[in-house]
């Protein structure tokens, strides 16, 4: 479910008309719609009803304040990577105590600020982890709660980039393993076995990888509550979301009609849901869930003005004020992301479609958003509204080619407010020193 649906032709988020959002702060510009999110948390939550569960919102996907604050309100705790994002949560008004702390290379001030501030857990994907964590809780006589990161070797068929629970990967602790690494855990008298965790991958849009994982892992669980009394089994996050494609070629219609709806999908939260729930419930354990995508990637746009329509003899190139700095998914991982006219009427006009190259102008032939889209006719001047951009967009920006970062909106209702300022070329070079 998202919320962003031509009205009379204009492409509305939620109550609000997004060509006068981006009148008013300029593009590029990250909207997100507070309502999609919302309607996303909630659902899951549902969906898990029958389980002890936290939704732990991975930080990473999305962590502009204003989004935390409001997943805080909803209930939700955090998975969390680092200690600016542990700052973030605090600073939003989240709860330490319902963070996780993930991550394969934990320094010694996070893992001190971590303890100060009391997480919930460190989820440990190491041995030497572990030990350091000891170290560090000793020397600050504290007890650090922890969970092993399993790693299930599994294949979440996703793309390569994003998958992590296989046995290549940097991430987590082999089965065979784990059972040694707690005993050691178990030994260390700073550290308090506390969980288990696994997180297998991203953007993974069938629900059997999470069900096979959860099978391999289920039995270390039962021997883990049983030797250490532990209190909870995080399955990660990962949930796929359907990048909103266009339907058939003649789309144009499709928009006018309609507006970018979901497409429909193979893997609804209901599917998701049915796979994991009973096995989980067996096991009589609290379950954490660390979802970032699934909550906030299709509830955010990128809006991107057109500068220029180049024609050469092979192509035509749609020259957008947006840059691979400002969203780098489409270069990173080949990904899909719809795009379409904030006005219907440029839709409308152009029935007949074409193939177009939406690209940005960064230096870079990889800074594209599309290439070779079938799309209705785009003018100069138009505004374009790239969609699923909600998750893993704003927060992967660089100031590649001394770009500033673009502002960000959030919608509610009828309700617009600016939740960050756009960068401007002074805060390019503040703190930077010219030496001689
Ligand atoms: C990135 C990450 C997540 C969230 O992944 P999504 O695909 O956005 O749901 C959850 N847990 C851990 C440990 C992660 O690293």
């Amino acid at each position: 479910m998202h919320s962003f649906r031509y009205r009379d032709g204009k492409l509305h988020c939620e109550d609000v008309d997004l060509a006068r959002v981006a009148e008013k702060f300029g593009t590029p510009l990250y909207v997100y719609s507070a309502g999609t999110i919302l309607d996303h948390y909630t659902r899951l939550d549902a969906a898990l009803a029958l389980l002890d569960h936290v939704i732990c919102y991975a930080v990473k996907a999305n962590s502009n304040r204003a989004i935390l604050k409001l997943l805080a309100h909803a209930g939700a705790g955090f998975d969390i990577v680092s200690g600016g994002e542990l700052y973030r949560v605090i600073a939003a008004g989240g709860d330490p105590a319902r963070c996780t702390f993930a991550g394969v290379g934990k320094s010694r001030e996070e893992i001190e600020f971590a303890l100060e501030q009391g997480v919930y857990s460190f989820n440990v994907e190491s041995e030497v982890e572990l030990e350091s964590i000891d170290r560090i809780a000793s020397a600050k006589n504290l007890r650090a709660p922890i969970a092993l990161r399993a790693n299930p070797d599994v294949d979440p068929h996703t793309h390569e980039y994003v998958s992590t629970g296989s046995r290549e990967n940097k991430f987590g602790i082999a089965l065979d393993e784990l059972p040694a690494v707690y005993e050691r855990a178990a030994k260390m008298l700073n550290i308090e076995i506390v969980g288990v965790q696994m997180h297998i991958g991203s953007q993974i849009t069938e629900a059997e990888p999470f069900a096979s994982a959860i099978k391999k892992v289920a039995p270390i669980v039962r021997k883990l509550k049983s030797k250490y009394g532990i209190k909870f089994f995080s399955i990660g996050g990962g949930m796929g979301i359907i990048y909103l494609r266009a339907l058939e070629s003649g789309s144009g219609k499709w928009w006018h009609d309609h507006g970018p709806a979901c497409a429909g999908s193979a893997f609804s939260i209901r599917d998701y849901a049915e796979a994991i729930v009973p096995p989980l419930r067996e096991l009589g354990i609290r379950i954490l869930v660390e979802p970032g995508r699934f909550l906030v990637g299709n509830a955010g746009v990128l809006l991107t003005r057109v500068h220029y329509i180049k024609q050469t003899a092979e192509k035509k190139f749609a020259i957008v004020d947006a840059g691979m700095n400002d969203l780098i998914r489409p270069a990173l991982y080949q990904s899909y992301h719809e795009i379409v006219p904030c006005r219907a009427s440029a839709a409308a006009d152009a029935k007949r479609t074409q193939e177009i190259d939406i690209v940005g102008p960064v230096c870079e032939s990889g800074d594209f958003f599309a290439l070779d889209r079938e799309m209705p006719e785009v003018h100069e001047g138009d505004l374009l509204a790239i969609m699923s951009a909600g998750a893993y967009g704003f927060m992967m920006a660089s100031n590649y080619n001394s770009r500033p970062f673009p502002a960000e909106a959030l919608v509610h209702g009828d309700k617009v407010s600016l939740i960050r300022e756009r960068q401007t070329w002074e805060d390019l070079v503040r703190g930077e020193i010219e030496s001689l």
